[in-house]
């Protein structure tokens, strides 16, 4: 019976897969080409950012952090270049995963899983570990080899040098990663003398322990088990989506250079596949793309690499593995030319919506207020009758400060006749007016009274408006609430 190659070619019942199966370690072999090198300059960049730039410095003032990104638990702060992010503005990391997520699809729409054969950590960190292990045991075959020796001391030397690498990087990748939380000169020359919090090495622990594990050991099996995104991804995409595609129509019948030759020379039908399975053993995940779409495909092209030295060797034209949409392979079996329409609903949708979100999210940015405030009613009591027939109602007062600057703030109440207010504590007084100083990048929090002679109706529930005004720059911010009558 003829086996069908055929992308949508479905398993025969005898030949379904079991539910679990134990896995099988992969050797992906080395390989050369375009998309091996753009793999190796993908993987330079991200490294490169994710390891240096806790040591990028951006001046933001003597009062201020001098790290160009810092996540600063302590003060509640996220500091990214010229922005600086308030807990109360956790609306722009809500844009900011809206905007990753949207870009994450957009880029599913016109390039497939880009993210995944290129830029996803687990396939960055995978790459890595596996040129580790290669320069330590060998290629492909060197390696199968030394796996079914018995061990030796060579073997052991090479196996334990190749785990101390892997835990070297693994220890500089949660190194790395808590120096986004603290001032990273200061804290390298603490973690070195061991004055480091202990958070710190716990997190490194962690870090070491995690990369070491996925980028290690499971590898693959972190593609084809624990990530979500093959599944929604596979929700998102359309035959106009690239994939790396196997194209059977020219591969098939496949068979040896001879066999092939031969089959010519009788006039037979022959596939420019030589079934070398070069492209099965570069394969990081170890699938065989000649069997369709598979779940398993990261979409690195490092199999169209291989598949491309082969068809330069036997003479064949390169590209009988390509990066392909379902759309042009359909257009090419009905001997059409093939076309890839970039703008399309679905990417016009995307990239609207990251133009909306972005757009707004600048201009927020751009017309940021750098003072704040906020007040609350004291709930018990709502109110006190004093002595003198006074009335008096408390709230909490919180002023922002988001400037680099020291600022001294007119605090002023509005919404009642004869109104008196009085600041408890420190240096304040009472006043229709009280000044309030600030420190710089500070939230000061205080107590008002504010009160009344005026005869006000029972229950009544009166706005007011709680006003600041910077002294100098004459900034204003405001809050309102009430004032409540017996
Ligand atoms: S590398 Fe190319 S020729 Fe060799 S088995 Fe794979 S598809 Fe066929
Ligand atoms: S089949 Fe090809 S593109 Fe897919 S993961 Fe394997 S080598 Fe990468």
């Amino acid at each position: 019976m003829r086996r069908d190659f055929s992308p949508t070619a479905s398993p025969e019942p005898d030949e379904e897969e079991p539910l679990y199966s134990p896995r099988k370690k992969v050797y992906p072999q080395r390989v050369k080409g375009t998309y091996r090198t753009i793999k190796w300059i993908v993987l330079g960049i991200t490294l490169g950012i994710y390891y240096g730039l806790p040591f990028l410095r951006w001046d933001r003032g003597p009062d201020a952090p001098g790290q160009a990104v810092l996540l600063d638990l302590p003060s509640r702060r996220f500091y990214f270049f010229f922005i600086e992010i308030w807990p109360q503005e956790i609306y722009y990391v809500t844009a900011l995963l809206i905007l990753a997520a949207m870009t994450l699809f957009l880029m599913n729409a016109i390039a497939g899983r880009v993210w995944c054969g290129y830029l996803c950590p687990q396939t960055v960190w995978t790459d890595l570990y596996q040129a580790v292990e290669r320069w330590f045991e060998g290629d492909r075959r060197e390696h199968l080899l030394r796996d079914r020796e018995p061990w030796s001391v060579e073997r052991l030397a090479r196996s334990g040098g190749k785990h101390a690498v892997w835990l070297m990087v693994a220890w500089w990748t949660g190194g790395a990663w808590v120096l986004y939380f603290a001032d990273a000169p200061t804290l390298v020359a603490d973690l070195a003398t061991f004055q480091a919090p202990a958070v710190a090495y716990l997190w490194i622990g962690i870090l070491t322990f995690t990369t070491y594990t996925l980028a290690g050991h499971m590898r693959e099996q972190v593609c084809l088990y624990m990530c979500p995104w093959p599944r929604i991804q596979a929700a998102l995409t359309d035959e106009h989506a690239l994939n790396v595609t196997y194209r059977y129509e020219r591969g098939e019948p496949r068979g040896s250079v001879k066999k092939s030759a031969a089959r010519r020379a009788r006039g037979e039908p022959a596939g420019d596949c030589i079934d070398c399975h070069q492209c099965v053993y570069v394969c990081p995940t170890g699938i065989d793309i000649r069997n369709g779409a598979n779940l398993g495909c990261i979409q690195c092209g490092l199999c169209i690499d291989a598949c491309d030295t082969v068809m330069a060797k036997v003479g064949r034209p390169a590209r009988l593995i390509a990066y392909d949409t379902d759309l042009n392979i359909k257009l090419r079996s009905e001997g059409k030319p093939g076309r890839y329409p970039i703008i399309r609903a679905r990417t016009l949708f995307y990239a609207a919506i990251i133009a909306v979100v972005g757009a707004v999210t600048l201009y927020t940015l751009a017309t940021r207020v750098s003072e704040g405030l906020s007040v609350i009613h004291d709930r018990n009591p709502m109110f006190v009758r004093l002595a003198d027939g006074e009335l008096r109602n408390a709230y909490t007062v919180r002023i922002l400060n988001k400037s680099l600057d020291t600022r001294t703030f007119a605090l002023s109440v509005e919404g009642l006749p004869d109104l008196d207010l009085k600041v408890v504590g420190e240096n304040y007084t009472s006043g229709p007016i009280v000044r309030v100083s600030v420190g710089p990048d500070q939230t000061h929090e205080l107590r008002a009274l504010v009160s009344t002679y005026s005869s006000l109706p029972p229950g009544a529930s009166i706005p007011l408006t709680f006003r600041i005004t910077d002294v100098k720059s004459g900034q204003r911010a405001s809050a309102v609430d009430h004032f409540r009558a017996p």
